[in-house]
């Protein structure tokens, strides 16, 4: 009897989550990724979203909605995720996704592994960052395979590829030594052929528009050095196709932590970062949650909710913040049939006592959250 419940734990654990029951969530008013739709039922089965609409029929357990809020989960787009109790904490905060921009592959494999699991957020990990000899990402003890000259794109992008890494993280930081922009350049083409998506790490906005321009697909950060030159900004909206992770909380929390500002200094530097925000927002680009975690001690679930309010009040449409941790990641990452309540989706949703659309603040209301359709809270 204990060998044979020994054996039934053990399968738990490598299938992960079990069937579940079927469910309906009735009278809720939606955002299903896209739009808000009110008053409405979700029929969950088997871990996916069977159904959307006022008439479900059939005999389901019901999960009362009126008044409450449903969404997707949360994704969190740049964090640096090392060790598995972090998997936990995100999840807990209703962070279901984390996509990691620079780690030591090995670890991440393991954790990449834990994606089904119950309770644990996904990790979707870019393994080692491209950077030079020297560069920033080589100073956190680990050893991090460097790149000197364009030539050595091709077998660094196969070298990931072979680790299975989801994506590409390219650092152009001047600070230190770092790759040049025709590195990057053959790096973003080389992950391109090889159907990666390339993001990358800028400081200043000289190099942000340089890596745009040679096609990366997105930022992990914005720009700490005033604003982007209208011609060049209007350049990029019309000739490239990319997003912006800009990580506000983690520009404003570094400026006392690192560079010693004062509360009033830092207070300037939130509010020029917020209208550089909005200013790529009302040009058309797609503004992505991300945080940065653990940098500037930030955790992993819940400090992504102060992402969102920051975006709230750099004045992004409340609609348009709830996409930015949930359907935007998910369609610019390519990261499977998340991000969205809709039929065919996973059941990765977030229950709430109250609207976001109301005040942004409301995201921390959260009453339960569901991965592959298994209550997790
Ligand atoms: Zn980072």
């Amino acid at each position: 009897m204990k060998l044979y419940s020994t054996i039934v734990i053990i399968w738990f654990t490598f299938l992960g989550i079990q069937a579940q029951e079927s469910f309906v969530i009735k009278n809720v008013t939606l955002f299903d990724g896209e739009t808000v739709i009110e008053n409405t039922s979700v029929l969950i089965e088997e871990g996916i979203v069977k159904k959307v609409g006022k008439d479900i029929q059939g005999d389901h357990k019901i999960v009362e909605g009126n008044g409450r809020f449903l969404m997707p989960a949360l994704t969190n787009c740049h964090v640096h995720s090392f060790m598995v109790p972090q998997l936990y904490e995100a999840a807990k905060a209703g962070v279901l996704n984390l996509l990691d921009m620079h780690g030591l592959e090995t670890m991440q494999h393991y954790m990449t592994n834990m994606r089904d699991q119950e309770g644990t957020a996904r990790l979707y990990r870019a393994g080692y960052a491209a950077t030079a000899p020297g560069g920033h990402g080589t100073q956190y003890g680990f050893e991090v395979p460097t790149l000197e000259k364009p030539e050595d794109a091709k077998q660094w992008i196969a070298d990931r590829v072979e680790a299975g890494v989801d994506h590409i993280k390219i650092i152009v930081e001047p600070w230190k030594t770092t790759i040049s922009h025709e590195i990057a350049k053959a790096l973003i083409e080389e992950a391109h052929a090889q159907n990666k998506v390339a993001v990358a790490h800028i400081s200043k906005k000289e190099d942000a528009y340089k890596v745009l321009s040679n096609g990366a697909d997105g930022l992990v950060h914005i720009w700490g050095d005033g604003q982007l030159p209208q011609e060049q900004l209007d350049d990029l909206v019309k000739n490239q196709n990319f997003f912006v992770i800009p990580t506000v909380l983690t520009n404003v929390l570094v400026q006392p932590l690192f560079y010693g500002k004062t509360a009033e200094e830092t207070a300037k530097v939130e509010e020029a970062l917020l209208k550089e925000v909005k200013r790529l927002y009302d040009a058309g680009i797609p503004i992505l949650a991300g945080t940065d975690p653990p940098n500037a001690e930030i955790n992993m679930g819940t400090d992504l909710y102060k992402e969102l309010i920051f975006f709230s009040k750099a004045g992004i449409p409340a609609i348009d913040v709830l996409k930015s941790a949930t359907s935007l990641p998910a369609t610019k990452f390519n990261i499977g049939n998340t991000g969205f309540i809709k039929e065919g989706y996973i059941a990765d949703m977030l229950l709430l006592s109250k609207s976001p659309l109301e005040a942004m603040d409301h995201i921390s209301s959260i009453e339960m959250i569901w991965k592959d359709g298994v209550i997790i809270k």
